[in-house]
């Protein structure tokens, strides 16, 4: 095959499939057969044309694929296991340089470079750098985690971005906070992450309006969901640490005001920095409250290597219903993810071809 597909979401909404030449991978970097491509929020974001500058772009970065070609050189993945074509891999959506400054502090997450390969046109060399493709050219920068033979790709596409992301929540939550009681807002595939990956022992509200997302979260035996919470006052609230994994403004204010006094606030699914994405608090109760606010954007080596590792156990993280659709179908696709129809939407590129 010297070919690939593409499609490439614009500026009005529209998607255009597109054919290009399979190219030879970087040094470092391998070409990738997409086996499973997760519909993200934040894809379907800018789908609807919510990004300041994407206008046409491959999407897709929650997916799981296989080498079908390397620079033939020695290749690992993050543990140090050997990496050679046919084995399938799961990779972060953004790239760590390992030489800008905040890599050099460690802080790999903030990389000054994270977003150098992302959201591509695919008329800009090397092509496929979404993983709404056939193929996906693997940066060199990109850590990248072998799956364990046996486990299903539905399972490993969840890897990134949702449980590994999740994991760097659970990691950012306060040592004296962890055991909760913790209220996740938003039950998308962030927060249960956050829930599958966060204290057995703690008792975990999930708050979403979306009584489809609700059932989902009832299949996790540490949750309980609710369509609606109760109104707190002013200076009240009775959790330790709430889980913003909702992506509308609005969920800062319902965390403020759940969040009881001296506790967390743990910022995640608010990506949006548009002039119209505000919303109106009261500052002097984050103060008076003592409420501590932290924001967690893209997440570190570890807890890919992590998410992969939670995935191969019992999780209740099996039981997010995918519902899947061939690449050719991905308007269908986007607007079922749209409509929170399923815990996630999957294209699947070979779905009607048996294999690539
Ligand atoms: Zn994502
Ligand atoms: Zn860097």
């Amino acid at each position: 095959m010297t070919t690939g597909v593409t499609v490439n979401a614009l500026a009005d909404g529209g998607l255009e499939r597109r054919e290009h030449a399979l190219l030879p991978p970087r040094p470092g970097g391998a070409l990738l057969a997409v086996e499973r491509a997760n519909i993200c929020g934040s894809d379907v974001h800018v789908w609807r044309g919510g990004h300041p500058t994407l206008h046409d772009c491959v999407l897709g970065h929650e997916f799981v694929g296989r080498i079908v070609r390397t620079d033939g050189s020695p290749m690992v993945d993050a543990r140090g296991e050997p990496l050679s074509e046919g084995d399938r891999l799961v990779c972060t959506y953004f790239r760590v340089c390992g030489s800008c400054a905040m890599c050099a502090l460690g802080r790999t997450h903030l990389c000054e470079r994270a977003y150098d390969s992302w959201g591509h046109s695919s008329l800009r060399r090397p092509h496929f750098r979404g993983a709404f493709a056939s193929h996906y050219q693997l940066h060199p920068e990109q850590i990248r985690v072998k799956v364990p033979a046996g486990m299903p790709s539905e399972l490993a596409a969840l890897a990134n971005c949702a449980v590994a992301q999740g994991l760097a929540v659970v990691d950012a939550i306060r040592p004296d906070l962890v055991d909760g009681p913790c209220l996740v807002i938003g039950a998308g595939a962030l927060g249960l992450a956050t829930v599958a990956g966060g204290s057995a022992v703690a008792a975990w509200d999930v708050y979403d309006r979306v009584p489809s997302r609700r059932r989902i979260a009832e299949r996790f035996p540490n949750a309980r969901s609710l369509g609606e919470v109760s109104s707190a006052g002013t200076l009240g609230g009775v959790y330790d640490v709430v889980v913003v994994a909702a992506g509308s403004p609005e969920s800062f204010v319902t965390a403020l005001e759940q969040v009881r006094p001296g506790g967390q606030i743990v910022m995640m699914g608010i990506i949006n920095t548009r002039p119209t994405d505000t919303v109106s608090f009261i500052p002097g109760v984050l103060t008076r409250k003592g409420v501590t606010v932290t924001s967690v954007i893209r997440y570190q080596q570890r807890h890919l290597i992590a998410a992969v590792d939670l995935l191969s156990g019992p999780t209740p993280l099996r039981e997010i219903p995918l519902a899947d659709y061939a690449l050719d179908d991905i308007d269908d696709a986007l607007a079922a993810a749209e409509r929170h129809e399923s815990g996630r939407v999957s294209l699947v590129p070979d779905l009607d071809r048996g294999g690539l």
